[in-house]
C-alpha cells in the first residue's frame, strides 16, 4: 500500500497519535478555557502574565493588538467567513475594488464582466452543508478539549497499472464528501456518513414486472466492509453475517511476502486512538469490490463557534455534488432503469427514464425481446415523493 502511494508520503504528516498530540496541546492552550468549556475573560489574562493592568491600559492593548492594524487604506476587507468560498468572496471584492491601476485588477475585472468567467478557486465544485444548531443538548462536547477531525473521502476508483501507456483515460480521482466527526466517536460511525452509488443499488431483476415492490437496498443485505488505516484492517463486524473482507487480502500479502496486517474492529475503535499520517490516503472496501479512498485532512479542538452537541457529529461539512446521468434515448430526463443483455439495443449497459424505458422496451405491459432490467440506483434521502394523491 505504501508502495503504491509513496508519492503522497511529501505531503503528508508524520505518524500522530490524535488523543496524545491535543491532549498535549490542550495544555498549553488550557489558560483559554475554563473546565466547562467556556472562555476566560480578559481580566485573567494580567494573571497568566504575571502582570496588573487596569480596565484603561487593557482597553489599550486590546486595541493595539487588534488585527485591523495589519490593514493599509484601499485594501480588500476581511473575509468575514473563514472556510466558506474564500475564492468567490475574493473575487467579487476585487469587481467591487476600485483599484484600478493595477493592471491585474482589471484584467482580472475584465475577464469576469466579458467572458462572465468560471472563478477559478479551491471550493469551486464543492458545496458547503448549512446545518440548524442541533436540538439535542443532552451530550456536548467541551471546547478547547474534544477534538473534530475531518476526513475526506472520495468517489470509487479502480487502480491502474503504473506502466498504462494511455494515461488519458485513467480516472480522476474525485472527491465526494469532507465528513466531520468527533474524536471521541468510532470509525463505524464514520463509515454509516459515507455514501455510496453500489450501496444503494436495488440487486433484483424486475424485468418482466416493473412495477413490483422493489427489494432492499444493498447496502441492507451486504453490510461488511473495512477500513484500511496505517496497515490495519478494521472490519465492520456490527452484523454477525458480515464477511470478513480483509482475510482474503492478508492471506494473499502474505504468499508474498509484504507483510503481516493486523486487524481490528470499526465500531470499538475511537477516531482519537488513530495513530495516521494526515494527508496520507487509505482505503474504504465495501459491497465486495468498491474501493474508495479518504484521506484524514484536517484536525483540530472544538471551540465555543463550532456546533457542539455530540449528536451532530459525524457530519457532512462538504460535498461534491455529482452530474445527472440522463436517459439515452431522450436526454432529457434522468435515468430511472438500467438494462443488460439486451438483444434490441447495440450496447451494454443501457439508460432509460421511466417514460422511455416502459415505451421502447413494452408493448401493453408485455417485454419485448430478452433483456434484464434494473432500477437505477438513487439516494431516497434527497428524492422528492411524486405519488399523486388519492384525490387527483
Ligand atoms: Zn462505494
Ligand atoms: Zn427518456
Amino acid at each position: 500500500m505504501d508502495a503504491v502511494y509513496d508519492c503522497y508520503n511529501e505531503n503528508s504528516s508524520e505518524k500522530i497519535n490524535i488523543k496524545e498530540y491535543f491532549s498535549d496541546f490542550a495544555k498549553r492552550i488550557k489558560w483559554i478555557y475554563h473546565g466547562d468549556g467556556s472562555k476566560v475573560q480578559s481580566t485573567c489574562i494580567s494573571d497568566i502574565m504575571n502582570a496588573e493592568f487596569g480596565e484603561e491600559d487593557m482597553q489599550v492593548l486590546t486595541d493595539y493588538c487588534s488585527v485591523d492594524n495589519l490593514t493599509v487604506p484601499g485594501e480588500v476587507s476581511k473575509i468575514k467567513s473563514t472556510q466558506r468560498m474564500r475564492c468567490k468572496y475574493i473575487f467579487k471584492q476585487i469587481q467591487t475594488a476600485k483599484a484600478t491601476n493595477l493592471h491585474t485588477l482589471r484584467n482580472v475585472e475584465k475577464s469576469l464582466q466579458e467572458n462572465n468567467a468560471l472563478i477559478s478557486g479551491k471550493y469551486k465544485k464543492e458545496s458547503f452543508i448549512t446545518y440548524e444548531d442541533c436540538k439535542l443538548r443532552d451530550n456536548l462536547a467541551i471546547p478547547g478539549q474534544d477534538i473534530l477531525v475531518s476526513v475526506r473521502v472520495y468517489e470509487p476508483f479502480q487502480h491502474y497499472s503504473h506502466n498504462l501507456k494511455d494515461y488519458k483515460h485513467i480516472p480522476r480521482i474525485v472527491l465526494s464528501r469532507v465528513i466531520e466527526i468527533l474524536g471521541s466517536q468510532t470509525l463505524a460511525q464514520l463509515r454509516d456518513k459515507i455514501s455510496c452509488i453500489s450501496d444503494l443499488s436495488i440487486p433484483t431483476e424486475v424485468s418482466n414486472n416493473p412495477d413490483v415492490k422493489l427489494g432492499p437496498m444493498a447496502k441492507d443485505v451486504y453490510k461488511s466492509g473495512f477500513l484500511f488505516i496505517e496497515n490495519i484492517f478494521y472490519n465492520d463486524t456490527r452484523d454477525p453475517n458480515n464477511l470478513n473482507y480483509s482475510q482474503v487480502i492478508k492471506q494473499w500479502a502474505q504468499m508474498r511476502d509484504l507483510g503481516s496486517f493486523q486487524t481490528a474492529s470499526l465500531e470499538h475503535t475511537r477516531i482519537d486512538s488513530l495513530t495516521v499520517r494526515f494527508g496520507f490516503p487509505w482505503v474504504y472496501q465495501h459491497q465486495g469490490s468498491c474501493e474508495h479512498l479518504i484521506v484524514f485532512s484536517a484536525a483540530r479542538l472544538i471551540n465555543e463557534n463550532d456546533e457542539q452537541a455530540v449528536a451532530a457529529y459525524p457530519r457532512v461539512q462538504r460535498i461534491k455534488p455529482s452530474g445527472t446521468k440522463y436517459c439515452m434515448m431522450c436526454s432529457d430526463l434522468s435515468v430511472s432503469w438500467i438494462t443488460t443483455d439486451n438483444d434490441r439495443v447495440p450496447h451494454d449497459l443501457a439508460y432509460y427514464c421511466d417514460t422511455c424505458f416502459r415505451s421502447f422496451n413494452y408493448i401493453d405491459g408485455i417485454k419485448i425481446g430478452n433483456f434484464k432490467a434494473y432500477a437505477y440506483p438513487r439516494n431516497p434521502n434527497v428524492m422528492v415523493d411524486e405519488t399523486p394523491s388519492s384525490s387527483e
